[in-house]
């Protein structure tokens, strides 16, 4: 009787390591890179506004967030540990680089980058340019420190582990969750300096939405992102340098000129509304555009489109127009297109397409 028992008992106690395994094994793997910012931020009390950016390791932020393993088969790797107002082309490049070798390897079914929110919008459209893979990658970060009363970084890490492990996010770019909406690189922006609900999508509109987990996705970016995009920094270990010039009521021209002398590649302005600038500014850009530098007339206005040859003549003064980019994420482009010689009008049909 006695032997009977303990045969049953090893039965199943093989059966539950069995059907363990297969449960683990079928988790898909995910990889968090982490970088820093508010979510890996640190305060000395609950409640205080002050805090300091990137204190928390990416182990520490796992293990705070209940359930996140039954997700995902979770591996973490620390890429940097700054407040993303530090973030550079040099880790952008690096996060890449990674993103790519993971994907070659086939190494996971998805990344979680952590990241600051203050320049999050040019590190996810930064990485929807080069990353070559259909996989998803999710840029997730919070408003408050991991130690502030009602902290919103482990919910949205867990709803960001989600939507990397969902295969339904396959092939719909980099993809930014926070605060239960999921953006892509493209649309989103950063709208509110403190409040939580601080990215929208204007115009395009969210690609879908993820509470606890569960993922609700509406549409497919319709730009070019991922294996389409014709940009690589394979090799690249510096991107060329181009420099936002911010436009309003009599703003000094001379800053066009001068950014042309310090060597920039291209610049962007920040427009007054549908891209303008005073005739003097247009003027300093058409001499820019004569030395081969490339100007890109974007907006310092929230939403809408900058088009071509509304109110000046872009074709005449040799200029291009952003159409759906803000001025951040203009500059982000520009840097990447010029990592080789192109025309203007070769920039332009980029901008029309990215
Ligand atoms: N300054 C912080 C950062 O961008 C703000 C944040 O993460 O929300 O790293």
């Amino acid at each position: 009787m006695n032997t009977y028992k303990n045969l049953r008992n090893l039965l199943t106690i093989v059966l539950m390591s069995v059907s363990m395994l297969v449960v683990a094994q079928t988790k898909p793997n995910v990889v968090i890179l982490a970088t820093g910012g508010t979510i890996a931020g640190a305060a000395a009390s609950g409640t205080q506004s002050g805090y300091t950016s990137g204190q928390v390791t990416i182990d520490a932020m796992v293990n705070a967030v209940p359930g996140i393993t039954n997700l995902a088969t979770i591996k973490g790797e620390q890429i940097s540990n700054v407040g993303s107002q530090d973030m550079s082309f040099e880790i952008m490049l690096k996060l890449a680089k990674r993103i790519n070798e993971l994907a070659a390897a086939k190494a996971c079914q998805g990344v979680v980058i952590t990241h600051g929110t203050d320049t999050m919008e040019e590190t996810a459209y930064f990485l929807n340019l080069v990353v070559k893979t259909d996989m998803p990658v999710v840029l997730v970060g919070s408003m408050r420190p991991s130690t502030a009363v009602s902290a919103d970084g482990p919910l949205n890490l867990y709803n960001a582990v989600a939507v990397a492990a969902d295969p339904n996010a396959k092939g719909r770019g980099v993809l930014l969750v926070m605060n239960d909406w999921i953006h892509s690189a493209q649309t989103l922006t950063k709208v509110s300096t403190t409040a939580v609900q601080t990215f929208m999508s204007p115009i395009r509109g969210l690609i879908g939405t993820s509470a606890y987990g569960t993922n609700d996705f509406y549409r497919y970016p319709d730009q070019k992102f991922g294996t389409k995009s014709e940009f690589s920094v394979d090799g690249a270990t510096k991107l060329p340098r181009v420099d936002i010039i911010y436009a309003d009521v009599d703003m000094p021209a001379d800053l066009i000129d001068a950014s042309v002398e310090r060597g920039a590649k291209g610049i962007v302005i920040a427009g007054v509304g549908n891209g303008n600038m005073p005739k003097v500014a247009l003027d300093a850009c058409a001499r820019a555009s004569k030395k081969g530098v490339v100007v890109v007339r974007s907006t310092r206005v929230a939403t809408g489109t900058v088009g071509r040859n509304v109110e000046c003549n872009d074709d005449e003064l040799g200029l291009v127009a952003s159409f759906n980019l803000n001025p951040q994420k203009s500059r982000v482009l520009l840097s990447v297109a010029l990592l080789k010689p192109r025309k203007l009008d070769e920039v332009q049909k980029i901008f029309m397409n990215y």
